[in-house]
């Protein structure tokens, strides 16, 4: 009989973390119960929604949780409503219904782009939104639309609910306003002015990937002069940001694609990027501009030549 010798990979070798550390995992079934959860267990415990970002982190390692609160039962957080002037969305909404719906794709394009352009079909089918904002990677897909659609999130934990606007919701990679007892319930967009278009753009090194950069926008034109135009920016800081100072520039001029271009020079004054893994500070900078004057010109487009694929 021949004897294989088998020697561990040097991939064995170096990665040796594939179980996480022990934790005690609980499955409610109600929101009420997950509240408790959360009260009791609180900075000790983590929720897992679809667990693509929180298995891969507790893999690696990189929290390491003594509780873990399942909330997939929860199927009350899982909902699209569109409620005449707004929509809800429950946060345990999948990527992928988010995909399938009339009421995102009618009124809210740059969500839908950010929809198509996240991550891949397995991904959307098991990842949800609240799991990306709450997740708050700089370069979360979903925060740029829902920061120039004006959204606000609902966060529920035993003592009642708040709601807070997205545009405050980040704190820093991974941080968040949300306390340890609480849990994203709710995300509502207002439907836009009639006459508004948005659209979002992605640079990623693949289809799959993660931003190098991103943004997105909302504008409205009257008589040909900029109503108010909103811009957000991912990957570019320690969080996903508005860009105040260019959107202030661009109001009340006159929407061509000089005075667009011109004026977008001041995104890079509003943003901080850095180098790492997936790009360069300098090519974030360069190609922010480049996208948000994009943008711009898309979302009007919309407005102009209809929106509905
Ligand atoms: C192959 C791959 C490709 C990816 N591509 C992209 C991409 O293109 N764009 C992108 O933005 N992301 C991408 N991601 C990241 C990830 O899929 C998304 O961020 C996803 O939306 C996370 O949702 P989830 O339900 O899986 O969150 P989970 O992993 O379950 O949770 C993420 C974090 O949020 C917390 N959390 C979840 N839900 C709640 C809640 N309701 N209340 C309080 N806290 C909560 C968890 O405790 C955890 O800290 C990718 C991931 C993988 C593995």
């Amino acid at each position: 009989m021949t004897q294989v010798n088998i020697r561990p990979s040097r991939h064995n070798l170096y990665n040796t973390h594939i179980i996480p550390v022990r934790f005690e995992y609980f499955a409610p079934s109600s929101l009420e119960e997950a509240l408790e959860l959360l009260n009791k267990y609180g900075s000790e415990a983590k929720v897992l929604a679809g667990g693509t970002d929180l298995l891969v982190k507790m893999k690696m390692r990189v929290v390491e949780p003594k509780y873990v609160i399942n909330i997939k039962k929860l199927k009350e957080l899982s909902y699209i409503r569109d409620e005449g002037g707004e929509v809800r969305i429950g946060a345990l909404t999948k990527w992928r219904e988010l995909e399938r719906s009339d009421v995102i794709m009618k009124y809210f394009p740059a969500l839908y782009d950010a929809v198509k352009a996240m991550g891949g079909t397995q991904i959307r089918n098991m990842a949800t939104i609240g799991g990306n904002l709450c997740n708050a990677s700089p370069a979360a897909d979903s925060a740029p639309p829902l920061m120039v659609l004006e959204a606000r999130l609902i966060l529920a934990s035993r003592e009642g609910e708040r709601e807070v606007p997205i545009t405050q919701f980040f704190k820093g990679p991974g941080k968040t306003v949300m306390r340890p007892d609480e849990l994203l319930k709710e995300i509502i967009i207002p439907k836009p002015e009639p006459g508004t278009g948005s659209a979002f753009i992605k640079v990623a090194r693949t289809a799959m990937d993660l931003a190098k950069i991103s943004a997105a926008t909302a504008v409205k034109v009257e008589d040909g002069r900029i109503k108010f135009a909103r811009i957000a920016i991912g990957s570019a800081a320690p969080t996903p940001v508005r860009a105040w100072k260019t959107e202030e520039a661009l109001k009340g001029k006159p929407f061509t694609p000089e005075v667009i271009r011109e004026n977008v020079k001041l995104v890079e004054t509003e943003i901080s990027p850095i180098d790492d893994v997936r790009s360069t500070a300098f090519y974030r900078r360069e190609v922010s501009k480049v996208i948000v004057e994009d943008a711009l010109i898309l979302s009007h487009e919309r407005v102009v030549k209809g929106w509905m694929k």
